[in-house]
């Protein structure tokens, strides 16, 4: 597994948590509004990190730290990821999972062997235009089946969907309530532009309008337990 940073110490990255972060370098996708190109493309990956000295962290912090958010890039590409979660858990930590659900069959064993605590995953956007919003040559078939693994599971879990102006429209997020239907939680997130985008034409694009925001969370905020927008 490539590590490329890690975060000590967040109040933001686990729900109800305090925790550390570790991310991971290396994505099958290619959002062109990801914010974490030095995580997802090659040519600006700078660092990396041994996995020793992220555990030997985590051994001198027990007590201190409650969670280990796993993040990226994608932490489901590496056939590893297992390992590493299991030595976190042996330290007793709870571990949350951001995935963009691209492999059902890790994100399966891991909650089958209890090597997670919490998952959210990212609904790019209604099924058939995913390859169009993430430029990449995603299997639907994968995203659906994860959504199912994790909406189905008893593990506390999150699905998440960035908007764009001009990429997303409201029927989107129509589309994509009802891939998710039945979850306790799902958090909008409203693009902003950054220096550090995975495509820097989108520089110039921005999120939704506050209207349209206004519009989603009148809709959507009695449809699951935990419903908020993230600007
Ligand atoms: S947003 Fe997530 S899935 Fe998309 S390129 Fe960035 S890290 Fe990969």
């Amino acid at each position: 597994m490539k590590i490329g940073g890690f975060q000590k110490f967040s109040l933001i990255d686990y729900p109800g948590k305090i925790s550390a972060v570790i991310f991971v370098q290396g994505c099958n996708f290619r959002c062109p509004y990801c914010h974490n190109r030095e995580l997802v493309l090659p040519e600006y990956f700078s660092f990396s990190l041994q996995e020793e000295e992220i555990i030997e962290f985590l051994e001198n912090r027990k007590g201190k730290i409650e969670g280990v958010v796993i993040t990226g890039g994608e932490p489901t590409i590496f056939p590893d990821l297992p390992d590493l979660l299991l030595k976190i858990k042996r330290l007793g930590y709870y571990i949350k999972l951001d995935t963009n659900g691209s492999n059902p069959q890790m994100i399966k064993l891991l909650i089958e062997r209890k090597l997670v605590d919490y998952i959210a995953m990212d609904v790019k956007a209604p099924l058939e235009k995913y390859r169009d919003v993430t430029f990449s040559a995603v299997d639907i078939e994968k995203i659906q089946e994860s959504i199912n693994i994790i909406k189905d599971s008893p593990i506390q879990h999150e699905f998440r969907t960035t908007v764009i102006n001009g990429v997303h429209t409201y029927s989107d997020i129509l589309k994509i309530y009802n891939l998710i239907k039945g979850s306790d939680r799902y958090v909008i997130q409203n693009f902003y532009p950054s220096e550090n985008l995975v495509d820097k034409s989108f520089q110039t694009k921005t999120g939704f309008l506050k209207e349209e925001l206004a519009r989603i969370e009148k809709k959507f905020k009695n449809r699951f337990s935990s419903f908020f927008i993230r600007t």
